[in-house]
């Protein structure tokens, strides 16, 4: 298979409206396995982003990427899908050595992106306006209209998954695109801008490159050319961004963090739970936004849960590579914080049932499953998002106790509830305040179901058909017909 990138594979370069550019100072890439560089990226400068802005407002000014019949643009996007299966396993790779994750993670946010451009592109001809009655005097009707210039803020954790899931659905409506790729893991997903390349999208409809949030982020949500922010990272990054697109009132999609919350009744499927387990707070280290955190269990059932989570979290196989269970962390920053964050749970009295510190015989970024029991819910490791492989266990007796305690954080991305119970599952679907709900599955739901947040989670939603409708601006046209035939 021929590679993919246009660069070695030590140095990587930007792609800025249509060229693969260098810059005056390199990123230094660390793989969290090892804790060692293996490459470097063009650090991309705020002129930079300025320079790929300038040729989106070009572009998206220009008509080029709406004026032709809509089926163009699905060819398009499915071709990209193509392009994309083609790099996966380059790309999966080198997802790996950038990331930590395992290989089979690494492949499935490769399939999971090109699932996004054959979901939106099958979308792209179907973006409908509305026919409005308003009796014979009038005729009424709407455009959905693309913004024209979105620019995307990426994380770190699913760097080729989220860059998909706002880049199909912005370029399927017609915009043009900037994503600014998180400093800590930008190779990966810089294949895609190959794949769009290959495809034959225009130059300037994307670009993607990689620079200092807090200043090559903050320059392009400041430019008063861009139209939309589409931001997914922490809260603090996310309140900053939305003070300064005030500035301008540049609308903004925002996917926030989490704290969610599993509930657990006694008739649950205790296997079907426990495996819901090892996927919800152990997958991908716990560096996951929607990652079950905290696990509140009946009080029946509380001693023997915490048990078997305890036995599940020392049974992990701790790697990176091909389908291991527990990966590094994602940098020395992340580990000594999520390890501080455990040293303050115990200092404020929660029970360490297994883990809270580094895995001994590695050099990576490694840290053991760590359980916690006896939370309360004034403990910092209730309230705040770890973003490590720690979870937090506690008790509750009643229905409605359990709800409050599930709520009881300023996040609201996503909740689960455990029962075989029809009629409880459906008052839980109500009592709970979060984007989505699981039941009696962790993580269920695909890329066509609608996500976000509530509260400090963020607001508007990715994935999904509703997810389109984030990119495009509806525009009402009024007509007064005159029925007089005079
Ligand atoms: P982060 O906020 O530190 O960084 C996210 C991105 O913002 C990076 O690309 C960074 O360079 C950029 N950035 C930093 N400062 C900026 C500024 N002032 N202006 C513009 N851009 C700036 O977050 P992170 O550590 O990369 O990611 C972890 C967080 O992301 C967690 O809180 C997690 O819950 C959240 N997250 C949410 C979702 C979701 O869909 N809700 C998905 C993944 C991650």
């Amino acid at each position: 298979m021929t590679k993919a990138k246009p660069q070695t594979d030590a140095h990587w370069k930007n792609y800025i409206a249509g060229e693969w550019c260098d810059s005056e100072n390199n990123i230094s890439i660390t793989n969290p396995a090892t804790g060692k560089p293996f490459a470097t990226i063009a650090c991309a400068s705020i002129e930079d982003a300025g320079k790929a802005v300038d040729a989106a407002r070009l572009i998206a000014d220009s008509g080029v990427l709406t004026k032709d019949r809509p089926a163009s643009r699905v060819q398009m996007m499915l071709a990209i899908a193509d392009n994309i299966r083609e790099i996966t396993e380059e790309g999966a790779e080198l997802l790996v050595r950038e990331n930590g994750k395992s290989l089979a993670d690494a492949r499935s946010e490769f399939d999971n992106a090109a699932r996004y451009f054959e979901y939106y592109g099958g979308m792209a001809d179907k973006i409908e306006g509305k026919s409005i009655p308003l009796g014979d005097d009038y005729v009424d009707f709407t455009y959905y209209e693309p913004f024209g210039v979105s620019a995307q803020i990426v994380p770190w954790n699913f760097p080729v998954d989220i860059c998909a899931r706002s880049l199909a659905p912005a370029l399927a409506a017609g915009n043009a695109v900037i994503v600014k790729s998180p400093e800590l893991t930008p190779l990966a997903m810089t294949l895609l801008a190959t794949a769009c390349e290959k495809a034959g999208l225009p130059k300037g409809a994307l670009s993607i490159l990689c620079g200092i949030g807090s200043e090559v982020g903050a320059a392009l949500v400041a430019n008063p050319k861009v139209d939309q922010i589409v931001f997914t990272g922490s809260v603090p990054t996310g309140q900053h961004i939305l003070k300064s697109a005030a500035d301008n009132a540049t609308p903004c999609v925002m996917e926030l963090g989490g704290k969610s919350a599993a509930v657990v009744f006694p008739d649950v499927d205790k296997q079907q739970f426990l495996d819901s387990v090892a996927w919800g707070i152990f997958f991908n280290a716990g560096q996951v936004c929607s990652a079950m955190s905290r696990i509140l269990v009946h009080e029946d059932i509380y001693d023997e849960v915490v048990t078997d989570i305890e036995k599940l979290a020392k049974s992990l196989s701790v790697a990176s590579g091909e389908s291991v269970e527990l990966t590094p962390v994602i940098s020395k920053e992340q580990h000594s914080q999520v390890l501080s964050m455990c040293n303050v749970a115990v200092a404020e009295g929660a029970r360490l049932v297994t883990g809270g510190k580094a895995v001994d015989d590695k050099e990576g970024f490694y840290v053991e499953p760590t359980v916690f029991a006896d939370i309360k819910p004034e403990m910092t490791i209730f309230q705040n998002e770890v973003f490590g492989p720690v979870v937090s266990i506690t008790s509750f007796k009643t229905e409605e106790e359990a709800w409050k305690l599930a709520n009881g954080t300023d996040f609201g991305l996503v909740a689960g509830v455990f029962t075989n119970d029809l009629s409880r599952t459906m008052r839980a679907t109500r009592a709970l305040k979060a984007g989505q709900i699981f039941v009696n599955e962790w993580f269920a739901g695909g890329i066509e179901t609608p996500f976000g947040g509530l509260k400090m989670s963020g607001f508007g939603r990715e994935k999904g058909q509703e997810a389109l409708y984030s990119y495009v601006n509806t525009k009402n046209v009024a007509i007064k017909v005159n029925n007089s035939t005079d």
